[in-house]
């Protein structure tokens, strides 16, 4: 008998599908197969040059050592202003903990109030990490399908429906991944009043994607429109994916102090504190120049409306047009019971979304990831944080791999 065993609620754990699906895309890669990959959820710019500089500077200056467990006090300062001037919410910066990015925010939060039994209701489709990180602190994901014909959002009724005695947390993702669907003022009204209702019920708001909104559209915040929410909702944001800082590994959150308090506890028994570094660099993102922000928007903007017009034209294959974020989820519904040709996976019937995504990739050396992994079926999630060549070539591909399935 083994003297190693992993914990029973850790064994109902899996891996994130886009890690096994990027190490998958290495391993054929090393392989010497010729992969377009679809799969990124990072921007393709780099970090800019003043944040970059900030970092250099602190290392330079000797801010080398251990900050304080919720992250320095300039630091939170920069956050709270940025909740204020972003999203009309105001915070002290002793209801602000810095993290290790904002999956490590969400994580530290269940951790702490999740208890066996305790239900948390996802909207899906979701990102892929918020279901296993509620069974990893022993709760139960309630997922709720959010279909097409609701733009995969929410509904006041659903949300109503899924709500139990047990309900601990919603989470709420806008704009989301994989959709990129953001809420309006009017649908989270709507939500709000459903939670007025039943006040045992908190909300964790991630608004990762707040900043890549396409259009004019405004981002409203579920507490901004109804401040009795404030103290029960986590509000959790990062500079990953706004400033292209995925690899600093700084995320935040911010809430009531006795949940900001429990989360600094677990995070002092854990992780100590965020990089120091990393800090330096992400006070130089909240507080410095954002003039690149339109430009990075409006290059997804531009990369999504092409690979929409190529996605579009090929027969059995719809996508969404997302209001933010940038990912395109594809509606793979006419795909689905057709019969792939004489080659690799000869024959075979593609019964999922999860065999399109395979054949894609086998067939037409694609990477994609299959609907499934994000909790609502047929369809995949394409990337559009590539180049525009990338996405033209992988266009070409689906297109062909497509129109020899029979
Ligand atoms: N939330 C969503 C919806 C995401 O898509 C991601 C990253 O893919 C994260 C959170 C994690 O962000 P971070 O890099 O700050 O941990």
């Amino acid at each position: 008998m083994s003297a190693i065993r992993i914990a029973a609620r850790l064994r109902r754990v899996k891996l994130s599908p886009s890690s096994t699906a990027t190490d998958r895309l290495a391993q054929l890669r090393r392989e010497g197969r010729d992969i377009v990959s679809l799969l990124v959820g990072e921007p393709d710019f780099e970090t800019p040059e003043h944040i970059r500089r900030a970092a250099i500077d602190a290392i330079e200056s000797g801010q080398t050592r251990y900050t304080q467990t919720s992250g320095t006090l300039a630091l939170r300062q920069a956050i709270a202003a940025k909740f204020a001037r972003d999203n009309g919410l105001h915070y002290d910066p002793r209801e602000i903990i810095v993290t290790v990015g904002a999956k490590h925010a969400i994580f530290n939060a269940l951790s702490v109030s999740v208890e066996p039994g305790d239900e948390v209701i996802i909207p899906a489709p979701y990102w892929v990490s918020y279901p296993d990180m509620v069974l990893a602190c022993d709760g139960t994901p309630v997922i709720v399908p959010c279909p097409e014909t609701d733009g995969f959002l929410l509904t006041p009724a659903a949300l109503e429906a899924a709500i139990t005695p047990a309900t601990r947390w919603l989470v709420l993702n806008s704009p989301s991944n994989p959709t990129g669907a953001a809420y309006n003022a009017a649908q989270l009204r709507g939500l709000a009043d459903v939670l007025l209702r039943h006040p045992q019920v908190a909300v964790l708001t991630d608004d990762i994607y707040e900043h890549i909104r396409f259009g004019a559209a405004d981002n409203p915040h579920i507490v901004a429109l109804e401040p009795a929410l404030r103290e029960r909702t986590l509000v959790v944001n990062g500079v990953s994916k706004t400033y292209a800082m995925t690899g600093w590994r700084i995320g935040y959150a911010a809430g009531p102090s006795e949940l900001i308090a429990a989360m600094d506890m677990l995070q002092s028994q854990s992780t100590s504190c965020a990089s120091s570094i990393s800090q330096a660099a992400a006070l130089a993102a909240l507080r410095g120049d954002t003039g690149f922000l339109p430009d990075w928007v409006a290059s997804y903007e531009e990369r999504r409306d092409i690979a929409m017009q190529r996605l579009n034209a090929i027969p059995g294959l719809a996508c969404y047009s997302p209001d933010g974020a940038f990912y395109l989820w594809v509606n793979c519904a006419g795909l689905i019971g057709k019969r792939t040709p004489a080659g690799g996976l000869a024959g075979q019937r593609l019964d999922s979304d999860l065999d399109v995504a395979l054949y894609l990739l086998e067939s037409a050396g694609v990477a994609v990831i299959g609907g499934t992994s994000y909790g609502l079926s047929p369809y995949f999630r394409a990337s559009i944080a590539t180049s525009v060549e990338v996405i033209e070539e992988a266009s070409r591909r689906i297109a062909a791999a497509v129109a020899s399935l029979v």
